[in-house]
């Protein structure tokens, strides 16, 4: 039940300093999900026990598949001394148990908090000689006080170029091109590589968890599936001709650390959610393929365009409340705009820069008819208090949302992370041209059953 269940809204009170039902979840569920997009990676979470155990079970109800991983399992002693000595033994009891060609070690709040050296550490095993030869350990700092799952996800993928990218050539590799996908379903990951594929490009996804977190049932365990980024082809991004970086705030810093790095130019643009936010991507890898697009692709795009066209009128004017990560936000919200649906409401837990200005670019002159928050008291609770206040046709976000949609009886579409009630939204893309096509339709049905629903005898009609 939600709080405001039995309440008819009215003043909106400013807080400072209390977050109610968080509109994100903690950083280091994203960089477990990272980090399982590496080939033979075995993630692991250094600090308690707890810890890991909400970032496997968050994994693992959103995408129905056992998220393997270790933790320090953090006592009282390791809170006070320190996690060195539990993560060496772990460090040891996993490639000697569990043989992954990689460890992907994530802070916690506590390993943060004391200060734990995970550089150090990691040199103090290869000193002790547990890493075995040809395998690695790489690591990145999650302190979650300090951001959210898209910026877990985002400081695992830069760690992924730290550790790994290397340039080996004077010239670059022409039509290698590195796809940074951003936080994005395993079919999300799939549809881009095929597109990127259709247009002659040779893709290096990373991370990559198609073929990991949405593997087939085999009849087989398999500790490792087939699917994620090999560290071949991460040593490779190096010598890419380009990275296009999908999402600002989740693939951003890994973009530019590979420029910083390997100097491979990058791209950063939205998520390709939405005609006009594909379009963009597929004229950016255009400019790598020698200026051609396939008629598969524009056949695709038509189908899309056309669709759009026949669903217009039922979109038309509907309003509409969203929360979520930053990235997805600013995708969904182009997708609504472009057939004339409004972004009423909108709010992130997730910090970043230029969130409110993209929004502000994609609401354009509607601007003033929206509510757009960012911050850690940019929760459901205040969304759900100006929803009480003034009513949207349709809410569209994670799980999070179910009990407004509840309470307040309002159309809902599942979309982004976590959906802990659903099953099967990772088989399903919602980017590129037919991922729109998915998105609109789900649209569309909750806004007809609704209508039906409510018709009087009257008006109730067999076409629509
Ligand atoms: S928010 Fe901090 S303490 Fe809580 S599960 Fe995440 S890392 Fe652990």
């Amino acid at each position: 039940m939600s709080l405001l269940r039995h309440t008819k809204g009215g003043e909106v009170h400013e807080r400072q300093s209390l977050t109610v039902n968080p509109a994100k979840t903690c950083q280091p569920v994203g960089a477990m999900y990272a980090a399982l997009g590496i080939n033979k990676c075995l993630p692991h979470s250094h600090g308690s026990q707890g810890c890991c155990s909400y970032h496997r079970s968050t994994l693992s109800r959103h995408y129905k598949e056992p998220a393997m991983a270790g933790t320090s399992s953090f006592t009282e002693g390791s809170s006070v001394f320190g996690g060195q000595a539990n993560l060496l033994t772990a460090i040891e009891n996993m490639f000697t148990l569990y043989k992954p060609d990689v460890i992907a070690v994530h802070t916690t709040c506590l390993s943060e908090t004391i200060g734990d050296d995970i550089p150090q550490i990691t040199e103090n095993a290869i000193d002790k000689g547990i890493v075995p030869e040809g395998k690695f350990v790489i690591h990145a700092n999650t302190p979650s006080y300090v951001g959210a799952h898209p910026t877990g996800f985002a400081n695992m993928t830069k760690a992924m170029v730290d550790y790994f990218a290397k340039s080996t050539r004077e010239d670059k590799v022409a039509r290698r091109v590195n796809i940074i996908p951003g936080y994005v379903e395993p079919a999300d990951m799939a549809e881009i590589k095929r597109l990127a594929k259709l247009m002659g490009l040779d893709p290096i996804m990373f991370p990559d968890t198609s073929g990991v977190l949405d593997a087939p049932q085999t009849g087989v365990h398999e500790m490792y599936p087939a699917g994620g980024v090999t560290i071949d082809e991460l040593v490779a991004a190096g010598d890419a001709q380009q990275t296009l970086a999908l999402g600002p705030v989740c693939s951003g810093p890994a973009a530019k650390a590979l420029y910083a790095k390997c100097k491979v130019p990058q791209t950063t643009m939205g998520l390709p959610i939405g005609l006009a936010a594909t379009d963009k991507m597929i004229m950016a890898m255009r400019s790598l393929n020698g200026g051609f697009v396939p008629e598969e692709i524009k056949y695709e795009r038509g189908r899309l365009l056309d669709l759009m066209t026949d669903m217009h009128q039922y979109f038309y004017g509907k309003t509409v409340a969203l929360w979520g990560d930053p990235d997805q936000l600013v995708g969904l919200s182009e997708l609504l705009m472009s057939v004339d649906m409004l972004p009423k409401y909108v709010v992130t837990g997730t910090p970043g820069k230029k969130f409110l200005k993209r929004m502000g670019d994609v609401l354009g002159d509607k601007v003033h008819e929206s509510f757009v928050r960012q911050g850690p008291c940019a929760d459901m609770y205040l969304m759900h208090q100006w929803i009480k206040n003034e009513p949207v046709d349709l809410l569209m976000g994670n799980t999070y949302g179910k009990y407004i949609a509840r309470d307040d009886d309002i159309p809902y579409v599942r979309h982004g992370f976590p959906i802990l009630d659903r099953v099967g939204h990772q088989y399903f893309s919602t980017v590129g041209y037919k991922g729109a096509i998915r998105v609109l339709e789900q649209i569309l049905n909750v806004l007809m059953d609704r209508q039906d629903r409510d018709s009087p005898e009257e008006t109730f009609e067999l076409t629509m």
